[in-house]
């Protein structure tokens, strides 16, 4: 139907089973409530009761320690003053502040593990609003603000801060000016592709009691950092029964924390009814390009073709001779089903292939594909308003697909197949350009991937596989041996 809504059954739960408050006024951010669930098919997961509880209250503890509070002022006034923080108590309101740093998927990636990490540890996490990240998201939190007002003291150096700065953590166990009698009131954060073994022994027991002391903690990162905390024995219990089905931490941190604002849910509506809505059958096709000359290659295109073929996402186009038996036979046989395509990337030309090859030829089962790419903007250009809200729509039309197709190691692909619920079928990066054989591989879980994780374990642990440690963290599908995903 026109309005988007193709599964009739669906139960109208608007706020997902719990998961969202009933606080908010609608118009203001169509995506929240009843619009979106009119786009989705209907959640075979749940939140347990216990995320409800801790959402609501996690919600109350923003409320009264966010912006604009005396709790908030309060705690500001700690920045400009060097106490330490060893004995004395930080008191009701610590903070997290996210710093926004690398392309939209890695943003979104560590905004929902920026989230989790303040859940746990009863945290109130700020965002940097110097990037467009209101022209993307509404508010999640009601009654207050997630961004991080204006006036932050330290906002001039948000930029700047990397891993030589004397406040960073990995920089300061080396330099072994932290430990439990010194703690000071901040401390920076640097967990991105690049962290040394330093940096991420934040995520070990004994370290993060330590962490627990400083108020205000300010993060940059570009990875999705969850499958680490889960391997923390103290966060461990709490995470099993935050999230007894493993495989859906994403996914509803994700529903629960980013409601695209209404100009970009237009995008998504408008684009959903006009090539998606009236399909039997939609697949997404992400496809990203690493290499450094990056663009279309003919290798990648086989590697799509030979992956739907293969795994009976797409129809095979009929040989010559058979295109004119199919044509008189088509009379005959059932209704032909309308297959949409939703191709996203950078490049038009891998869709113009896909439609092209569907145009010249009919299907040899005589199902109808009907191929669609939103935008094609050739280059990144992460902090354009209007680019990024393509890029936002965009994961958010493929996570509306029945099937999905993405490429591996792509955090815009990752937001897209776990936002959707979706086990997706990872392409393989290919090596020394040639199309891996097999193309890709159908993942076992619809999680993202933490693509640099510890290499190493905590304490004693030193030198064990992290891959090995639990059976529901494990290496990733699309990266053969690294990384690691929760199962
Ligand atoms: P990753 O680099 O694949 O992990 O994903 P990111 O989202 O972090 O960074 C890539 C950025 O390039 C995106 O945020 C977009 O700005 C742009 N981009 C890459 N692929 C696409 C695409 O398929 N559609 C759009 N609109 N933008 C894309």
């Amino acid at each position: 139907t026109i309005n988007g809504s193709k599964d009739s059954e669906k139960p109208r739960d608007k706020l997902l089973g719990g998961l969202l408050t009933d606080d908010f006024d609608e118009d203001s951010c169509l995506s929240r409530y009843h619009k979106s669930f009119l786009y989705r098919k209907a959640s075979p997961y749940k939140p347990s009761e216990y995320l409800v509880s801790k959402l609501r209250s996690y919600e109350m503890l923003h409320k009264r320690c966010g912006p604009g509070t005396n709790a908030y002022k309060k705690a500001t006034k700690k920045l400009n003053q060097d106490e330490n923080y060893a004995k004395k108590s930080v008191g009701e309101c610590k903070y997290i502040v996210w710093i926004a740093s690398y392309g939209l998927g890695n943003r979104i990636l560590t905004l929902a593990s920026v989230f989790l990490y303040a859940l746990l540890t009863e945290r109130i996490v700020l965002v940097d609003q110097s990037k467009d990240i209101s022209d993307l998201f509404c508010e999640p939190f009601p009654g207050t603000s997630w961004l991080l007002p204006l006036d932050f003291p330290l906002m001039s150096q948000l930029d700047s801060y990397n891993k030589n700065y004397s406040r960073c953590y990995g920089t300061m166990l080396i330099n072994q000016s932290i430990n439990s009698t010194s703690i000071p009131p901040h401390l920076y954060l640097h967990i991105l592709h690049d962290s040394r073994d330093q940096d991420k022994m934040f995520f070990c027991g004994k370290d993060q009691t330590l962490i627990n002391k400083v108020p205000w903690l300010i993060v940059q990162t570009n990875v999705y950092f969850i499958p680490s905390l889960w391997l923390n024995p103290t966060f461990q219990t709490e995470l099993i029964k935050l999230f007894p089905q493993k495989e859906t931490v994403f996914y509803h941190l994700a529903r629960y924390l980013l409601h695209p604002t209404n100009q970009v849910w237009g995008m998504v509506t408008r684009s959903y009814d006009a090539y998606l809505s009236r399909a039997d059958e939609t697949l997404g096709i992400q496809v990203r390009v690493f290499s450094r000359r990056a663009g279309y290659f003919e290798h990648v295109m086989d590697q799509i073709l030979a992956c739907t073929q293969r795994e009976k996402l797409l129809p095979q186009v009929a040989s010559q001779e058979e295109s004119q038996v199919v044509i008189t036979t088509n009379n005959t046989s059932k209704t032909p089903k309308l297959k949409a395509v939703l191709v996203t990337s950078l490049y038009p030309e891998y869709s113009d292939t896909l439609k092209n090859m569907y145009w010249e030829r009919p299907t040899s089962t005589g199902d109808i594909v009907q191929v669609y790419q939103p935008s094609g903007e050739r280059v990144q250009q992460t902090d354009k308003k209007l680019h990024d809200q393509k890029a936002l729509a965009e994961m958010y039309l493929l996570s509306l697909t029945d099937n999905i197709v993405t490429s591996a190691r792509s955090t815009f692909g990752y937001v897209a197949h776990s936002l959707g619920g979706l086990k997706p079928w990872l392409l393989y990066q290919p090596v020394r350009g040639r199309t891996p054989d097999p193309p890709c591989v159908k993942a076992i879980s619809m999680e993202p991937c933490f693509l640099t994780p510890p290499s190493h374990g905590c304490e004693a642990q030193k030198g064990i596989n992290s891959a090995k440690i639990v059976p529901f963290v494990r290496h990733c599908e699309d990266l053969r041996h690294d990384g690691l995903k929760l199962f």
